[in-house]
């Protein structure tokens, strides 16, 4: 029985495979067969020459016009040229030391595929590989083809496009038809094709529509195998035992809503009560709060937690960094008032304790924090990866929150909850970065997601501008006078870096997103980005003269991080020159300006993060954008769509757009053996949120998929070496 898992080398012979493992790393007639064209080429029309590109490997379709050989100049030997034309445009080949080559005839048409090279200043292909239609070897490739669209596949030099035509073609005729994976009934109410079908049509299209359909059923099956994934982790998941925490009438909840100083938000008052419910059940929460920067999502974590002190466990929030942790435990502490002052005079009589445990904590305060957590004194434990590293001990940890998800891993969630051997404490997680819904689905697949979509009443919107020094410098002045008109106005500004500066050590709390390519000078290089002490010197000396500046980055002592953010809290500084540590949480309703440096250096979701830090008061928020990006330039876009709307949703899906989307779900979104290759966050919507129902409905009733082993099997593809990295992403 020939099947998808025959070995290539008894289809297609030694050679063959020996070529197309050494070229394309392919070893059965499954990844041949998973090799899908790039595109279709058509007969008769012929390809646009106009948008070739230096270094690229291309395959073009286009007709000779003319041969010519003549004698090197400089060497000995003849060159001969090779003019080809398509739509009107012109490329030349050049062979070395060739006379003649057959079927390489002026008015005939072929295939030429090489790497793009430029000599003189005019693109060519040098020795490019070719087929010649109606000439030569491949006759039978291209008889088959002919009227048809010919597939181009990706390829190298030393494989071509065509070669791999022949070798798919062979491998289709030999081969049965695969036991599809997919139910029938799904395949029938969705109109997709069978796999078998699928795969010829993808492969050998007679007509348009045929890759179309093909396409269809490829993608479905690879958004079925991540939910499927996604949602057997969401049911294993559901399945251990957690600690019930049904609501207690008169509690510490009850009591701290009484006296809340503001009304909760239609969303905070419902996912509240989502959480309650979750909260009751005997099976681990896993939920994810979607809320913009502002939104309010502390008090929701904190009403979440006071649930859980109700039934008498702990609640532990996890915060990305030392300045974030700190300022939780001060907010959480000051929302409770007295409901947080167990053991001190004037507690209220259910009181708990809030208690911080950071790396950097005096021995003294630590060993205190860590008694209060094993002894099951302190009901609320905030901290940093502390909490996680070192060997804590909770007296009876109920829940996790975890603040602003992305700086953390999966693993790293996990860790805390899979201390002891019990139950497993419900999962919260809150994030800001807004992630448009197919991300989420994919990326967060395993978590139920709410969203907090409105902010706060009352609060004013940010106007962001773009300050672009290049073309307007006077801006950039215009700019400091504004930071001292708020300041005299009683009110307190950021100044953003991407870097440090000095001979510092960067913190990964101060980089600015990984996933930026710095943007290129003219000569294609990249100046240094400003940096914190130079900023902050030059403003002292000269703009900003007289105000009180402070200098927060990642490299202070986490007792002068804090030091600085209270001071700054409590109006004692006018202006915080720093890197991205205030990226994330940081809460100074008394802050109104925000101007960002270099801010090209900075991603999308990171600008809005920033940005939502100020005018989170009544008082309305002013973010400047300065960059000496060119307009026009991609650089310059994405500050031109931060600066145009204030909805993080909308954001998302533009920097989705603009970034290539390999980088979003990591390498393997790119790689060769990931079993993604046709799924696409940005087209496939609905697709994936199809697939994400028909695989919960599947899994609820099949968990290991007994019945169905050919899902089993696709789904054991996707969590493989590398694609489980994908799963993990977060
Ligand atoms: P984020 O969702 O960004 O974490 P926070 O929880 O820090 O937002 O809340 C932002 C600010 O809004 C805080 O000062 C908080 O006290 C305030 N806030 C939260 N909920 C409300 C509400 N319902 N009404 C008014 N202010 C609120
Ligand atoms: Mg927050």
């Amino acid at each position: 029985m020939t099947d998808l898992n025959s070995p290539l080398v008894d289809l297609l012979g030694k050679k063959t495979a020996d070529a197309l493992a050494a070229q394309l790393g392919m070893h059965t007639a499954g990844e041949l067969l998973r090799h899908y064209p790039r595109r279709y080429a058509e007969r008769g029309k012929l390809t646009d020459l106009a948008h070739l590109e230096l270094g690229e490997h291309v395959t073009v379709m286009a007709e000779v016009r003319s041969v010519e050989v003549r004698r090197m100049r400089q060497r000995k030997g003849t060159i001969m040229e090779v003019v080809i034309v398509s739509g009107g445009r012109t490329l030349s080949l050049t062979f070395f030391n060739r006379r003649a080559i057959p079927g390489l005839q002026t008015g005939r048409t072929g295939l030429f595929a090489g790497k793009v090279t430029a000599f003189r200043n005019k693109m060519q292909l040098t020795e490019p590989e070719m087929m010649i239609f109606g000439a030569g070897e491949d006759m039978d490739t291209v008889d088959e083809f002919a009227g048809a669209l010919m597939p181009i596949y990706p390829a190298t030099g030393k494989l071509p496009t065509w070669r791999i035509a022949t070798c798919v073609r062979q491998v289709l005729d030999m081969i049965d038809d695969p036991t599809d994976p997919m139910p029938i009934e799904l395949l029938a109410t969705r109109g997709l094709p069978a796999l078998g079908d699928a795969l010829r049509r993808i492969h050998r299209p007679a007509q348009h529509q045929d890759y179309r359909r093909a396409r269809e059923r490829l993608v479905w099956d690879e958004a079925m195998a991540v939910q499927l994934a996604l949602a057997q982790r969401r049911q294993s998941a559901l399945l251990k035992p957690a600690p019930a925490c049904p609501p207690v009438p008169g509690g510490m909840h009850d009591l701290f809503d009484a006296q809340l100083p503001f009304e909760l938000t239609d969303g905070q008052r419902e996912v509240g009560e989502v959480i309650t419910r979750d909260l009751v059940v005997e099976h681990p929460m896993n939920r994810l709060v979607q809320g913009d920067v502002g939104a309010g999502k502390t008090i929701v974590a904190l009403r979440a937690m006071l649930r859980v002190v109700d039934s008498g466990r702990q609640a532990a929030m996890l915060a990305p960094t030392e300045v974030l942790a700190g300022q939780h435990a001060r907010t959480l502490r000051n929302f409770l008032g007295p409901l947080a002052q167990a053991g001190e005079l004037g507690a209220a009589e259910q009181a708990t304790k809030v208690v911080l445990l950071t790396g950097k904590m005096p021995a003294k305060v630590r060993r205190q924090a860590l008694l209060d957590i094993v002894t099951g004194e302190a009901g609320i434990v905030v901290g940093t990866h502390a909490l996680i590293q070192d060997k804590v001990e909770f007296n009876d940890l109920g829940l996790l929150v975890v603040d602003e998800q992305h700086r953390f891993g999966v693993e790293q969630r996990d860790a805390l909850r899979s201390r002891d051997g019990g139950t497993t404490p419900h999962l919260l997680v809150m994030t800001a970065t807004p992630i448009p819904r197919t991300v989420a689905m994919t990326v967060y697949g395993d978590l139920e997601i709410s969203a907090l979509r409105e902010l706060p009443r009352g609060r004013s919107p940010i106007a962001t501008t773009v300050i672009p020094v290049g073309e307007k410098p006077a801006w950039l002045d215009r700019a400091w006078d504004r930071i001292r008109e708020e300041v005299a106005d009683g009110h307190q500004a950021f100044v953003v870096c991407p870097r440090i500066g000095g001979d510092e050590v960067t913190a990964a709390e101060d980089i600015a997103e990984a996933d930026l390519e710095p943007p290129p000078d003219e000569d294609g290089k990249r100046r240094q980005a400003v940096a914190v002490f130079d900023v902050a010197e030059k403003l002292t000396e000269g703009p900003l003269a007289g105000l009180r500046l402070g200098v927060l980055h990642g490299q202070l002592p986490a007792d002068e991080k804090d030091a600085i953010m209270r001071s700054f809290s409590a109006g004692e500084l006018d202006v915080i020159v720093s890197t991205t540590v205030i990226e994330v949480g940081v809460d100074v309703p008394n802050a109104t300006v925000m101007v960002i440096m270099d801010a090209d250096w900075f991603g999308l979701s990171q600008l809005h993060q920033l940005r939502g830090r100020v005018g989170r008061g009544s008082a309305p928020g002013i973010c400047l954008l300065v960059t000496d990006s060119a307009p026009g330039t991609l650089a310059r876009q994405r500050l031109d769509a931060v600066a145009s709307t204030t909805d993080g949703f909308e954001l998302a899906r533009h920097d989705l757009e603009l970034r290539r989307e390999g980088d979003v779900l990591g390498a393997a979104q790119s790689g060769r053996r990931s079993g993604l290759r046709m799924l696409s966050l940005l087209r496939d919507e609905k697709v994936i949120s199809e697939a994400r129902d028909a695989a919960w409905q599947l899994v609820l009733g099949d968990p290991f998929l007994e019945k169905h082993p050919g899902l089993a099997a696709m789904v054991a593809e996707i969590i493989d070496d590398d694609r489980a990295e994908y799963l993990e992403k977060a």
